[in-house]
């Protein structure tokens, strides 16, 4: 089942989320609820979610990007995002820790905020400690667009959205940003915008 996305507004996406029960993750509910997490990130289509953006404000983020994705961006933009395709990852009760506190900046965009992108500075390299869908702690080290991801979607879990770091004179359109920025690497994006 695809579910409806909410949208910057809803009160729900400023919430913090709570923790959810070790018990619950390996219920049959906690496991729909995870296959519908799945299906609507893949229709949006999107490489993160969180809990709150399809209504249930508790700790549980997927994420998953595929090489189809990475199609219209260029190679070399890739390489420096440090972006490679990767299964879906489903993580219960995330924690962050910064491994390398080197800012990365690049447009990013969210399903909550439909329509519209903005450039973010990220940490180029976390530590994530949560409980995976089997309810085993998991701790996992991510760099590159990666990070970001993570960086982004537990932001969703303590009510944050990107709007509240990025750099706002960059906010624009997805159209706009197809138009000029898709193509740029780093050092243009930095020298118009951060
Ligand atoms: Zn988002």
């Amino acid at each position: 089942m695809i579910l409806k996305l909410n949208q910057v507004g809803q009160p729900i996406l400023r919430y913090k989320s709570k923790k959810v029960d070790l018990n619950e993750i390996k219920s049959f509910k906690t496991k729909e609820f995870i296959n519908f997490m799945a299906s609507t990130l893949r229709d949006a289509p999107g490489v993160g979610l969180a809990a709150p953006q399809i209504g249930l404000s508790k700790q549980i983020i997927i994420l998953e990007d595929k090489s189809k994705y990475l199609e219209i961006i260029p190679k070399e933009i890739i390489k420096k995002q440090k972006r490679k395709p990767f299964s879906l990852k489903v993580l219960f009760n995330p924690t962050l820790e910064v491994i390398n506190s080197k800012m990365d900046s690049w447009f990013e965009g969210c399903l909550s905020v439909d329509g519209y992108v903005a450039v973010v500075d990220r940490y180029s390299k976390v530590k994530i400690i949560a409980f995976d869908a089997k309810g085993e702690k998991v701790s996992l080290i991510a760099e590159g667009w990666m990070a970001r991801i993570l960086q982004h979607e537990i932001d969703h879990l303590n009510g944050n959205l990107f709007i509240d770091k990025m750099h706002s004179r960059s906010f624009m359109t997805v159209k706009y940003f197809n138009q000029y920025w898709r193509k740029k690497n780093d050092s243009e994006i930095k020298a118009n915008y951060i």
